[in-house]
């Protein structure tokens, strides 16, 4: 849980944001955490109550911080989706969980803060489209699973085939890359597929989960990116969705290794962010 603090003070210290465009969520709305989630799953979550295997499943201790955090990260990741939608861009220090499923957790996901914004703002006629794109190293199954049967939105993931999890669930567009793929074989594999999927859908949002694991040194990635990589992976991103004028929301997503160098690693994305809305004139 340090990490998200940690991110906070790293950004703030090295003057990559002000802390006057920093703005905090309330915990998502019951009702809103309901139109992807069963019931009978968050109660028995959030009462402690889930059975072993389901609690291993998740892989994280049903702690009362840990349930108000679950709570309060996708009341965040809504509020960035409402800020990118009235700025442009705008950027969650946490967010990203996309293995949760709509009646059970997974993977350290509790709940799909993606799916639930998406279906948020859709059903509420905020938006008509969202592209999901998702690049953290890990397949998006939980968010691809969230809208199997809902039009309104695309996804996108780019992941290691190998890794987890072994059962994909598949979305709209699934790329899956082989093991040790580097910088310029990625840039490579997404280079035109992003803007190309953003002009053919025209979605109205982009949510984008900007997971750092793809990182050669993460514990649970596969590949090899550096961190000029991942810096390049999310300037093109940002720069495709911007320079169509969609609004893009940005989630850390995943990423394990050592404190230091993942706080860094998580950052990358905020940089990104706040030069691409610089060079778009936002
Ligand atoms: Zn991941």
């Amino acid at each position: 849980m340090e990490k998200f603090r940690l991110l906070r003070s790293l950004l703030l210290e090295e003057q990559v944001i002000q802390p006057q465009q920093i703005h905090s969520p309330l915990s998502i709305a019951r009702q809103d955490l309901e139109r992807i989630h069963h019931r009978s799953y968050h109660e028995a979550f959030s009462r402690d109550q889930l059975t072993r295997p389901e609690q291993r499943r998740i892989g994280l201790p049903a702690t009362r911080p840990l349930v108000q955090r679950t709570w309060l990260a996708v009341g965040g990741t809504l509020l960035t989706a409402r800020m990118a939608l009235r700025h442009g861009v705008a950027c969650h220090l946490a967010g990203g969980t996309h293995h949760a499923h709509p009646e059970f957790g997974s993977g350290f996901c509790i709940f799909n803060d993606v799916a639930i914004t998406a279906r948020v703002l859709l059903d509420q006629g905020e938006l008509e489209r969202v592209m999901v794109v998702d690049l953290d190293v890990h397949q998006g199954d939980g968010t691809a699973a969230c809208f199997r049967n809902d039009p309104r939105v695309t996804t996108l993931s780019v992941h290691a085939a190998s890794n987890f999890p072994l059962r994909k669930v598949s979305g709209d567009v699934d790329i899956a890359l082989p093991d040790a793929t580097g910088d310029d074989a990625y840039v490579q594999a997404i280079g035109d597929r992003v803007p190309q999927l953003l002009d053919q859908h025209q979605p109205d949002l982009v949510l984008f989960n900007a997971g750092v694991d793809p990182h050669g040194s993460d514990r649970l990635g596969r590949l090899d990116l550096t961190d000029a990589g991942l810096l390049r992976r999310d300037q093109l991103v940002l720069d495709a969705a911007l320079r169509r004028n969609i609004p893009i929301a940005t989630v850390i997503g995943g990423g394990y290794d050592a404190m230091k160098p993942l706080v860094r690693r998580h950052s990358i994305v905020v940089r990104a962010a706040v030069e691409q809305a610089r060079l778009h004139g936002l």
